[in-house]
């Protein structure tokens, strides 16, 4: 297993519930550590991320079959035996017969100051996580052409003083435009130069030209990116991302089989859908039960 975020351990729990020795390498990266809270998954909603997890660990703790192990799989290859053998960062050498890929991803939003404090907090991607925690405030939406619509549009469900804000992009319509007007939603098209605020909170935008927009928390467009080229050195197929969902993903059959015998893939790093914590935890467990079948058809 290759990542213990949300895919990971709920594969690693389904595998050790199948009686499966699995190690799961982690390098403790989980991508929403940046945020204060979960929000949005059932029975934990509004929880700690950390807390999530180190509950997820305790659980595996008590199967023997996994091993849970801190580190990074830098390299991996096929075996002459139809097996796997991965290589770590510290160079040590693991076999495995099949792999199960949960690395997450690497979420890519517009580089400007003062973005990396508020990320996950007063700067999120995702209104089903953090919308309601900033109800109400004037909200801000990063993003152009039919991705901003979209996602400003949407916003309105949370507060009625929305504005698509497109950097100076000029990438949209005057179609585009008038849709915005019409659903009440503001329109700035000016180039931004900073986020203003104390802390991690978000009180204004502030252009190049001078000028500022009171806005209490800002929708950016995300774009999600592998993290290493290990799924691509095993073998797997990685999509490139379309302009509404965004993601490089692994390209995965319903039961999170990659096309490769042995190798499955499971979390944000194979999604086809909007990534969230729920999505990530039903994938994993069937990336784990793919495996555990497999393992028992003999690959
Ligand atoms: C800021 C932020 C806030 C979010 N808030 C919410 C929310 O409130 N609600 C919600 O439903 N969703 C939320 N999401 C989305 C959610 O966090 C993800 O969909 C989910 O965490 C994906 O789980 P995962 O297991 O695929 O990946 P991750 O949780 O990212 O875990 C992957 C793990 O694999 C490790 N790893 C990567 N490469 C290697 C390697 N080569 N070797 C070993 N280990 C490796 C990483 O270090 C990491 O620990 C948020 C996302 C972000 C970025």
């Amino acid at each position: 297993m290759v990542g213990a975020g949300a895919a990971g351990l709920s594969a690693g729990l389904t595998l050790a519930r199948a009686r499966r020795t699995t190690l799961i390498i982690d390098a403790g990266q989980q991508s929403n550590l940046a945020a204060p809270d979960i929000g949005g998954l059932l029975g934990h909603d509004r929880q700690a991320p950390a807390r999530f997890y180190a509950a997820g660990r305790v659980e595996l703790a008590a199967y023997p079959y996994v091993e849970s192990r801190p580190g990074e799989v830098a390299r991996g290859e096929h075996e002459d035996d139809g097996g796997f053998a991965v290589t770590l960062s510290d160079g040590r050498r693991e076999r495995a017969r099949s792999i199960v890929l949960a690395p997450g991803m690497d979420y890519r939003y517009p580089r400007l100051p003062g973005m990396d404090e508020r990320w996950g907090s007063s700067v999120f991607h995702c209104p089903f996580c953090r919308g309601w925690e900033v109800s109400d405030r004037p909200l801000g939406v990063l993003a152009d052409g039919a991705v901003g619509v979209h996602g400003a549009l949407n916003l309105r469900a949370w507060s009625d003083r929305i504005t698509l804000l497109t950097n100076g992009s000029g990438k949209l319509t005057d179609e585009q435009r008038e849709r915005l007007v019409a659903g009440g939603v503001g329109v700035d098209e000016r180039p931004i130069a900073a986020l203003d605020g104390p802390g991690a909170e978000l009180r204004s935008v502030v252009f190049a030209g001078g000028g500022e927009l009171a806005v209490g928390a800002l929708l950016v467009k995300t774009v999600l990116h592998q993290r290493s080229s290990l799924a691509g050195d095993l073998g797997a197929t990685v999509i490139e991302p379309d302009e509404m969902l965004s993601v490089e993903a692994i390209k995965v059959d319903a039961m999170q089989r990659t096309g490769v015998p042995g190798l499955y893939a499971a979390g944000d790093a194979a999604t086809s859908v909007p990534p969230s914590m729920a999505a990530a935890v039903a994938s994993g467990h069937l990336a784990g039960a793919s495996a555990a079948v497999g393992l028992a058809a003999g690959y």
